[in-house]
């Protein structure tokens, strides 16, 4: 039996995005001790670029150290008290004690992770679009916590993220944990069951852009040709958009300094980005034919043919509200998304130029289908690639 040395009783110190940011690191790490730089998709490569500082000071925190080794591509974890590499027992505890304390009743403040996405979404809208939208208006736009119904029909919803005239609601998982129904309801698109608080942290990030742009949907007064219980058409366009804003979002962010009040460590943007790409690359593996068919069906048509994988609008809330329902959104916004402001004005401005967007017949037109292909998009299957090994040396860099 090995006793630990590590001093885990300062995880009980650390702050929610601390925590968030070291489990996000070490779930990379492959045999518990090893983190193979090579190996890691194009999706790690953003975090594993922009976090180093934050990691290193979180592991000097614990008195741990991530050690280069001579092929410049792999990490390992050292203790520095006791000067050896930690061992795979005192690994797990490590990650057990992180997950505990993620737990750890309002560890992360969902209340202000919305409001100061908000703010910078409402900042950046109206500094790129302000043409487009009053921005009195988009300054009202304003977060709330859900009051779920409590039902078992509702379950769904009650978890999940909705934004309509100026009202953003967020759902809060420690306050609805403990009930039975909504804790399998959060689970449903958590990659691991037990972490939902941390895992609806990061999806904050990207779900409150989408919100954000039914709002804005609202504003501009889009009615869609076909009106609909459940409309999949501003349903595509809040989900292509949710990414190119976030991004837009981020580099006003970094240019104000390394860290801000909307992301506290260096690469907390780079790390919800990593947690959802990887969640939808996982749920894609996990989609039948018919619901693959279904989504390209409503991507190609730019959202005018609803996946026919579905029941009809209106049929049926929670076959709607279901998993295929999530990942089809947050797919259409990773595969989207663009890192650029020019990218971004014209995905927006196509978007919302009435009646022209409405039209049956410019759908599948090459100003939409630009949306989905230009040469800023990168399709799941790019994003889930390995980074080589010349990638992973740079990146390695880092922790010489
Ligand atoms: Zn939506």
């Amino acid at each position: 039996m090995i006793s630990s040395t590590l001093p885990l009783g300062i995880v009980d110190e650390l702050q929610g995005p601390e925590v968030s940011m070291l489990l996000s690191f070490f779930d990379r790490w492959i045999g518990d001790r090893v983190l193979k730089l090579d190996d890691c998709p194009e999706y790690c490569a953003p975090f594993l670029e922009r976090a180093p500082s934050a990691i290193r000071r979180l592991l000097a925190k614990l008195h741990l150290k991530a050690i280069l080794h001579p092929d410049r591509v792999t990490l390992s974890l050292w203790a520095m008290d006791s000067g050896r590499a930690v061992l795979p027992e005192e690994f797990r505890r490590l990650i057990g004690k992180l997950e505990e304390r993620s737990l750890v009743p309002n560890l992360y403040d969902f209340q202000a992770v919305t409001d100061a996405t908000i703010e910078a979404l409402q900042e950046c809208t109206v500094a790129l679009f302000g043409d487009l939208f009053d921005p009195a208006a988009v300054r009202s736009i304003h977060g709330l916590p859900t009051v779920p119904f409590l039902t078992d029909w509702s379950t769904d919803i009650d978890v999940s993220f909705q934004g309509g005239g100026t009202q953003i609601n967020y759902s809060d998982p420690y306050r609805w944990l403990h009930l039975p129904a909504h804790r399998q309801a959060y689970e449903r698109t958590c990659p691991r069951p037990g972490r939902v608080p941390h895992y609806h942290r990061l999806f904050c990030l990207v779900d409150l852009p989408h919100e954000f742009v039914h709002c804005l949907q609202a504003l501009a007064g889009l009615k869609e040709p076909r009106p609909s219980f459940y409309s999949w058409m501003t349903e595509h366009d809040a989900s292509v958009l949710a990414l190119s804003l976030l991004s837009a979002v981020a580099r006003r962010e970094t240019a104000k300094g390394p860290t801000t009040r909307l992301f506290p460590l260096e690469g907390t943007y780079e790390e919800a980005l990593m947690e959802m790409v990887a969640t939808t690359v996982g749920l894609d593996a996990t989609m039948t034919g018919p619901q693959q068919a279904g989504f390209a069906m409503w991507r190609d048509s730019c959202g005018l043919q609803p996946p026919d994988c579905f029941p009809l609008a209106g049929e049926s809330v929670t076959a709607l509200a279901g998993v295929a329902s999530a990942h089809f959104k947050w797919r259409l916004a990773v595969e989207g998304g663009r890192d650029s402001d020019a990218g971004l004005d014209e995905e927006l401005r196509t978007l919302f130029a009435q009646p022209a967007r409405w039209a049956p017949e410019t759908c599948g037109s090459t100003t939409l289908a630009a949306l989905h292909y230009g040469p800023e998009h990168r399709t799941l299957e790019g994003w889930a690639r390995p980074v080589g090994l010349a990638r992973a040396t740079e990146l390695g860099r880092q922790w010489e």
